[in-house]
């Protein structure tokens, strides 16, 4: 026998010809009577017990590994559970309890899982954006009030030291009660979700008094937000796993940042187009004249051909707004509007009359009596 010789029948106080139900069994009542968190007043005693009952039971539910271990009274295995010299790494909520659950079926533990865990809500933000943002792209960082895990509790929702597994169902969430029946023929199961903790497998003592045992509180969080280039008013991006916490260990939700674009003074948007005007004089529109004019990209020259009326829109190609994959432009479409001069200088009167002349008008206007006419009629300017 090596020196480091086990007895792991003794371990689990079963014989050497125990069948695969009995070791079953015994390792069953063994690791409840011995998990720490359920001997709390000797839990170093008890972390030393688990620790070889749970090795005793790796290796003789294992009938190849039972076999060796027959034969030479070790087996180089794995450990059992994780993290042998750290027990506060090995959860006896989840892997013990699994294990007791395969002993039930795979049913009491999906039903468990469904209950403990509780995604986090999404949560959807407004972001005002300018329109010069929107054509280059920009990144922000925003504060979003949020729900984040309680500090204080780890999001256990108790006071530390104050959660304690179930003692009515052992921290498996459901209770089973087994009967005997048809004159101790059928022995029926039944299997409910525990009453005393509802299900979650733990009992609170003392409620976590930062977050009320909510075991999420609140917290203004900066969140850095991309902006492509392109994006449009009333756009949403999602940010994965940036919104509310879950709880009982569920994950987080998402963030929804709704896009507002703020007006602009100069430009007006429809999709990836922009639409802006500019105002010439009479003399501009009819011999034509070039022209600068601001763009969200620098300055462009603007050719007003001789001709031009009043309200014709010009178009600017490639000048617009970018799409979201940066492939094109939208065009820059400029109004023109024609100014119409309110003070004449008398040298400007003369040479407007005698444009009028050659063009063969003679407006009223023109003549002194014009305003004493003009009284009572309709077309007055207010
Ligand atoms: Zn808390
Ligand atoms: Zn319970």
């Amino acid at each position: 026998m090596p020196s480091d010789y086990k007895d792991y029948y003794a371990i689990l106080g079963v014989p050497r010809n125990a069948t695969q139900e009995e070791i079953k069994r015994a390792f069953k009542r063994l690791a409840k009577e011995w998990h720490p968190d359920l001997n709390p007043h000797r839990r170093k005693e008890a972390e030393e017990r688990f620790k070889e009952i749970a090795e005793a039971y790796h290796v003789l539910s294992d009938p190849e590994k039972r076999r060796m271990y027959d034969l030479y009274g070790r087996v180089d295995v794995q450990p059992a559970v994780p993290s042998w010299g750290d027990f506060s790494a090995y959860d006896p909520f989840s892997e013990l309890f699994d294990i007791f659950d395969s002993f039930f079926g795979a049913g009491t533990r999906s039903s468990r899982r469904e209950r403990r865990t509780e995604r986090g809500e999404d949560v959807t933000v407004e972001l005002f954006v300018t329109l010069e943002e929107a054509y280059h792209g920009a990144v922000k960082d925003i504060q979003v009030p949020l729900l984040v895990t309680c500090s204080n509790c780890n999001g256990t929702g108790a006071e530390r030291g104050s959660m304690r597994l179930c003692t009515e169902c052992g921290g498996s969430g459901r209770v089973t009660y087994s009967q005997m029946s048809f004159g101790g023929f059928v022995r029926s199961v039944t299997s409910i979700t525990c009453p005393a903790c509802g299900g979650s497998g733990k009992v609170i003592d003392d409620i976590c008094k930062s977050c009320g045992g909510t075991g999420r509180s609140k917290e203004t969080q900066t969140v850095t937000v991309e902006i492509p280039a392109g994006i449009e008013d009333g756009m949403e991006l999602r940010l994965p796993g940036q919104g509310n916490a879950g709880r009982y260990g569920g994950q987080r939700g998402d963030l929804y940042i709704q896009i507002r674009i703020t007006p602009h003074e100069r430009f007006r948007r429809r999709g990836k187009d922009l639409f802006t005007e500019v105002t010439i004089t009479f003399p501009q529109a009819a011999l034509g004249d070039m022209l600068t004019i601001p763009t969200l990209d620098g300055s462009v020259e603007l050719v007003i051909p001789p001709g031009t009326q009043p309200n014709e829109v010009l178009r600017i190609p490639h000048k617009g707004m970018p799409d979201l994959k940066g492939r094109s432009k939208g065009d820059l479409y400029v109004t023109v509007k024609v100014d119409v001069p309110k003070q004449l200088t008398q040298q400007q009167r003369k040479l407007l009359l005698e444009l009028a002349a050659s063009m063969n008008v003679r407006p009223k206007g023109a003549e002194k009596s014009f305003f004493e006419k003009l009284k009572g009629a309709f077309g007055q300017r207010k």
